[in-house]
C-alpha cells in the first residue's frame, strides 16, 4: 500500500499527467493534487474535468511545497522546468518525470535540482495516440510496465515511494539503468514509431504522385500503422532528438535485417522468409501469454494504443 502523499504536483496535464491525476484521485493516493499546464485553455479543461484540487499555469507555484512533483511534459521541456522550479522545491521533496527517454532527461534535469530533493525518473510504458487532458483515463497504467531509472546515489526510500505510487496506479514496476532503458525502448517503441511515420508518409506521397487511392484501400496492417503515426508530433520529435544514439544503433541493425529480407525475396528464398515469420509468430504468442497484449481483434485495445 502506497503511503499517502500530502501534496502531489502534476506539471503538465496531457494524456499522461491527467491519467496520473485520475488514478491518484480514484485510489486516494494524495491529500491534495495541484495541476499545472502552461496554457490557460488546458488549465481550464483540467478544471472542468475536476482533475485536481488547485490549478495554475505556473510551474513554480505548483512545485512550491509539494512532496511529489511529476513532470509530464515533452522531453525537450524538462530542463527548462527543472531550472525554473528548483528554488521552490521543499527539502525532502521527490521530483519525477514520465519522459519516454531517460538518459538525456537525467542529464538535462539533474544539474538544476538542489541537493535537498531526490530525483527518481520514471517512464510508464503505456499510452495512446491521443493527447491532452481529455484523453487520459485512470486505468491507463494498469498491468503495464513503469520503469524507474534512479541515478546512482538516489535515496532508496525515495525510489520506494515512487515505486509504491506507480504500483498503486496498477503498474508493474521495474528498475533499470537509464542507458539500458533507452536501448530497450529504442527497439520496442521508438523505431516502431519511426517505421509507422515513414510508411504512412511514403504511402501518402505515393498517393499524391500516382493519383492512386492508396489511403482509400488502406487495410489491416497499414491501418495500425496510421494509428501509431497519429501520435503527438512534439512528443515524438523530442524522443528522436533525445534518444539519438540508441535509435541510430537500432536502426542500423534493423536496416541490415531488412536488407537480408530484401535478398530473400529477390532470390526466392522462401525458407528464410518462412523461418523468420514462424519465429516472429511465436514471439507474438509469448507477448500475449505474458499478459502484455490480448489476442482479441484490433488487439483488444480500442482505447489503449502504442506505448511511448
Ligand atoms: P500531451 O498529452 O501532449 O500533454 C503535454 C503536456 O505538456 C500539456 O500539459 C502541455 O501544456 C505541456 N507542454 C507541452 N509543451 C510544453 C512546453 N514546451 N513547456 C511546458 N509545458 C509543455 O503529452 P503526453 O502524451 O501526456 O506526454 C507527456 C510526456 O509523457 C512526454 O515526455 C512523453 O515522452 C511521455 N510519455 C508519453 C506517452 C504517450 O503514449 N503519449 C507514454 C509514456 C510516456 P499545454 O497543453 O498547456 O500547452
Amino acid at each position: 500500500m502506497a503511503e499517502k502523499i500530502n501534496r502531489l504536483a502534476l506539471i503538465g496535464i496531457g494524456l499522461i499527467g491527467s491519467s496520473i491525476a485520475r488514478g491518484a484521485r480514484q485510489w486516494n493516493l494524495a491529500k491534495e493534487i495541484v495541476v499545472q499546464s502552461r496554457r490557460d485553455e488546458t488549465v481550464a479543461t483540467a478544471k472542468r474535468l475536476g482533475l485536481g484540487d488547485r490549478y495554475t499555469t505556473s510551474a513554480v507555484e505548483a512545485a512550491d511545497g509539494a512532496d511529489l512533483v511529476i513532470l509530464s511534459v515533452p522531453v525537450g521541456a524538462c530542463e527548462g522546468i527543472a531550472k525554473e522550479i528548483a528554488p521552490a522545491l521543499k527539502a525532502g521533496a521527490i521530483v519525477s518525470d514520465v519522459g519516454s527517454v531517460k538518459e538525456s532527461v537525467i542529464r538535462q534535469m539533474q544539474p538544476h535540482l538542489p541537493a535537498r530533493v531526490q530525483f527518481v525518473p520514471a517512464h510508464p510504458v503505456a499510452g495512446t495516440e491521443h493527447s491532452g487532458p481529455e484523453a487520459g483515463f485512470a486505468d491507463l497504467f494498469r498491468d503495464r510496465w513503469t520503469i524507474l531509472t534512479p541515478p546512482l546515489g538516489t535515496d532508496p526510500q525515495a525510489v520506494e515511494r515512487v515505486r509504491a505510487f506507480w504500483a498503486a496506479l496498477g503498474a508493474n514496476v521495474e528498475i533499470m539503468e537509464a542507458e539500458h532503458h533507452d536501448m530497450v525502448l529504442a527497439i520496442t517503441s521508438h523505431v516502431p514509431h519511426l517505421i509507422a511515420y515513414n510508411i504512412v508518409g511514403t504511402a501518402a506521397h505515393l498517393e499524391e504522385v500516382t493519383q492512386s487511392e492508396v489511403m482509400k484501400f488502406a487495410a489491416g496492417g497499414f491501418q495500425d500503422f496510421t494509428r501509431i503515426a497519429a501520435s503527438d508530433p512534439t512528443m515524438w520529435r523530442d524522443v528522436f532528438l533525445n534518444n539519438k544514439q540508441a535509435v541510430l544503433e537500432m536502426l542500423g541493425r534493423f536496416t541490415e535485417d531488412l536488407t537480408a529480407l530484401q535478398r530473400a525475396i529477390r532470390f526466392g528464398d522462401g525458407e528464410a522468409l518462412f523461418d523468420l515469420f514462424t519465429h516472429t509468430r511465436a514471439i507474438r504468442r509469448g507477448i500475449i501469454e505474458a499478459g502484455q497484449e490480448t489476442a482479441a481483434p484490433d488487439f483488444g485495445r480500442p482505447h489503449k494504443g502504442e506505448q511511448g
